[in-house]
């Protein structure tokens, strides 16, 4: 297995694609999964050594939200994003940031595209999120009239350059999609609050293929023990609520038909909690439904 200096070398500056032309990569990085050990023996002492293993302890570390130790490590990223992504990306406010400036110097010739088959409609139950692909013929239509605005608007951008218009002005009408870049640099603690968020179905899928790059191509490789961590206790683990622990105590008591592994829907309504009941819609309680499906405690309704 290769070290830790190894990996750093083989990744640094490898620019893992995302989206048509965007790409995330690693500049820098400072520690390891020993740096988060190293930090954390400060506060527990020597000996913990004995007690404990370094897995053991950065699983203790995380699952009980100890998070300083993970302060510990910082990772240096440059990224190439398009501007609506990056609007949703910079709203992590415990990054340090230095982003291209369109000012300065001509925007970055290149768009966000979008492919014939990636549209996607309006979900009907979350207001923030997408539903099914669109079809394909009307697909390669909304592909078509993205490809003119595109080549249009950087046309127009470029007669202002051409006209004597100052940069900061002339990129005024430049849409959404145009890529920019900028260095990110962020601790392991705080990135992976970021990954939580954004690698989450709740986030829009474009932020979500960014994340996942990040996360399964630089952080999973250089910290393989706080990788496997955060994977059980933050992206495959499932968080209760103290309602949703009362449905399931009070499904619990309920007697299943013998021939019957799962709870059934009228079980469901019976054991739902009470501010729930009589809500024609409650996003909290299909929450929870999808929490029990997902534990294959309760029939899938797809
Ligand atoms: C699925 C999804 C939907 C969203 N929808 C919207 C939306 O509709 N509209 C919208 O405006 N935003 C939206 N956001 C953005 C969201 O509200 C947060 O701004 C963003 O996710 C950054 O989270 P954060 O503040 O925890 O992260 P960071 O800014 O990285 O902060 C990390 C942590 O540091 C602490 N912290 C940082 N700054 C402060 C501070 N000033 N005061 C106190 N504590 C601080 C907090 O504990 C915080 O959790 C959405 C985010 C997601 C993931």
């Amino acid at each position: 297995m290769p070290s830790h200096a190894e990996l750093l070398t083989e990744l640094r500056w490898k620019k893992f694609p995302v989206l048509n032309d965007g790409f995330v990569c690693l500049v820098d990085c400072m520690g390891d999964d020993a740096a988060v050990v190293q930090a954390a023996r400060v506060s527990y002492g020597e000996g913990t050594k004995r007690v404990s293993d370094d897995r053991t302890l950065i699983r203790y570390l995380l699952r009980h939200r100890h998070t300083t130790p993970f302060e510990m490590v910082e990772i240096k990223f440059l990224v190439r994003v398009p501007m609506d992504c990056w609007r949703q990306w910079i709203r992590h406010r415990t990054a340090s940031v230095n982003e291209y400036s369109t000012r300065y110097s001509v925007a970055i010739d290149s768009m966000q595209a979008t492919p014939a088959d990636d549209w996607r409609t309006q979900a009907e139950q979350n207001r923030q999120g997408s539903g099914a692909p669109l079809a394909a013929e009307l697909g390669q239509s909304l592909t078509d009239d993205e490809h003119h605005f595109q080549v249009m608007a950087r046309q127009i951008y470029q007669k202002r350059l051409e006209a004597g218009v100052a940069r900061e002005q002339a990129r005024k009408d430049l849409p959404l999609s145009t890529y920019t870049e900028a260095y990110w640099k962020i601790d392991l603690h705080n990135l992976l609050h970021f990954l939580a968020l954004r690698m989450d179905t709740h986030a829009q899928q474009e932020i979500r293929d960014y994340a996942t790059a990040i996360g399964e191509n630089i952080v999973q490789p250089l910290f393989p023990i706080v990788w496997e961590a955060f994977r059980d206790y933050r992206l495959a683990g499932l968080n209760l609520s103290g309602l949703e622990v009362g449905v399931l105590q009070r499904l619990a008591a309920r007697p299943r038909a013998i021939d019957r592994n799962t709870w059934t829907e009228e079980d469901f309504a019976a054991a739902q909690d009470e501010s729930w009941r009589g809500l024609a819609r409650s996003r909290e309680r299909d929450e929870c439904r999808a929490k029990l499906e997902k534990l294959g405690l309760l029939e899938s309704r797809l």
